[in-house]
This record gives structure tokens, C-alpha cells and sequence, in this order.
């Protein structure tokens, strides 16, 4: 097992003309299994614990871009501050105002995505568009309040289910409100980014607009 170099050129041969960006999820990975990525040239890692990033930044190279994927609890943002390069989960404008005060703290823009709920699951975290609406709003209108945080785009999850009509519809979903809330712009945001699609659905979140993609175990093996 280990990590499958040959399908990492291949996912890349398939992303990179498409100009999507391929985020490789480490979460429980060890050190040398990232640098067998990073020495192909990857420099996109996705986690989803606060301990273990940390760990993992300070033991990896500098020039790696950290990219939190997880539930991102108010009291943790402190700890990733100094160096996420893009927090992918933000559910709420409480959680954005403490990103904001923390990247105050470090003279830093902190990259975001607004992730939304689409999948039947309750458990998945995420804005409904009414919610999604609201946090846009109060960003673009009152932009000065939050000057340290940027918001690059939308992040979601479909379901975790073998029906691929219900995934490409939560997909199309996402697409369809990352297009209509392009229009709230302001010096903070602009939607760019719609990260959507992992290891199981990413060809389909492609085909619906997707242009990152979080993948984990079709690059490290299954996680057990
Ligand atoms: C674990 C995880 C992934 C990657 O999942 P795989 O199925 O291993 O590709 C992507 N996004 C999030 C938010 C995750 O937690």
C-alpha cells in the first residue's frame, strides 16, 4: 500500500487542464507519507484536526500551504492563525469574526471558504443559503470590520450515499449559489473558490463546476 504516486499523475493529468486545484487530505497521514507528495511537487495539504496540523506544520516544510478542511471550533482559530493558508469550513459570522481578530493579531489576511450544508446527513456542518446570504452581506457591507479575513469562495460535501443523481444534484446545488452570490463582492470577498468533490465524487463535482477537490485516500490508501 502506501502512497499510489501513479494515480496522484494520473488525478493531476486530469486536474491540471482543467485548472482545478487538487488539495491532498493528510488528516492521520504520517510526515513521510506528505513528503512523498511534497517531493512530486505537491504543496496543497488539507487537515481537519487543529493538534495535528500544528504538529504537522512544525515538523514539514515552510512552503507547504495548510489548508484546514475540519469543524473549526471558535477556541482553536488562535492555534492556526499564524499560518493556514485557507480555512475551508466557516459555518457561522461568529466563528469569521474570530478568524478576523486573530488574523489581526498576526498582521495576516486569513484565506476563507463559507461552507454550506447540502448533504442529508445533519451531522455535516454548513450555512443554508439564507444563512450563506446573511454572513456575505454583513462581510461585504461593513468591510472594515472584517479587513482580516478574505472570502475566496464556497466549500460543501454531498451525501455519503451510492446514489450519484442525489450527489450531482447537491453538487449542482453548490454551483448554483456560487454563481448567483458572485455578485456580492467588496475589497474582502469575492467568490472564487468552489471547493467541492473527494476521493469518491470528485469527477462528478468537476463535471457540475467544481475547481478544488479534497482528496485523501485514493492518493494515501484507505484510512483505517
Ligand atoms: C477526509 C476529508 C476529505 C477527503 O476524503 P477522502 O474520501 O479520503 O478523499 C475531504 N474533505 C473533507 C472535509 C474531509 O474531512
Amino acid at each position: 500500500m502506501g502512497v499510489n504516486i501513479e494515480l496522484y499523475r494520473q488525478i493531476l493529468g486530469v486536474l491540471e487542464p482543467a485548472q482545478v486545484e487538487l488539495v491532498a487530505v493528510s488528516k492521520v497521514r504520517s510526515a513521510e507519507e506528505i513528503m512523498q507528495l511534497y517531493n512530486e511537487g505537491q504543496r496543497d495539504f488539507g487537515e481537519n484536526y487543529v493538534q495535528e496540523l500544528v504538529d504537522k506544520q512544525l515538523m514539514l516544510p515552510v512552503d507547504i500551504r495548510w489548508h484546514f478542511i475540519g469543524h473549526l471550533q471558535t477556541n482553536k482559530v488562535k492555534q492556526i492563525a499564524p499560518f493556514v493558508h485557507l480555512i475551508h469550513g466557516v459555518d457561522s459570522t461568529k466563528l469569521l469574526a474570530e478568524i478576523n481578530k486573530q488574523g489581526k493579531k498576526h498582521d495576516r489576511v486569513i484565506n476563507c471558504l463559507m461552507q454550506v450544508h447540502v448533504a442529508e446527513e445533519p451531522n455535516k456542518f454548513g450555512l443554508t443559503e439564507e444563512t450563506l446570504f446573511d454572513a456575505l452581506a454583513q462581510v461585504t457591507q461593513t468591510p472594515l470590520e472584517f479587513s482580516n479575513v478574505y472570502i475566496r469562495g464556497i466549500m460543501g460535501m454531498a451525501s455519503f450515499t451510492d446514489n450519484r443523481e442525489q450527489i450531482r444534484g447537491e453538487f449542482k446545488f453548490l454551483k448554483y449559489l456560487f454563481d448567483k452570490y458572485q455578485s456580492m463582492a467588496s475589497s474582502n470577498c469575492a467568490l472564487k473558490t468552489l471547493s467541492m468533490g473527494m476521493s469518491d465524487d470528485y469527477e462528478i463535482a468537476i463535471e457540475e463546476g467544481s475547481n478544488m477537490v479534497r482528496i485523501g485516500s485514493l492518493l494515501f490508501g484507505r484510512r483505517i
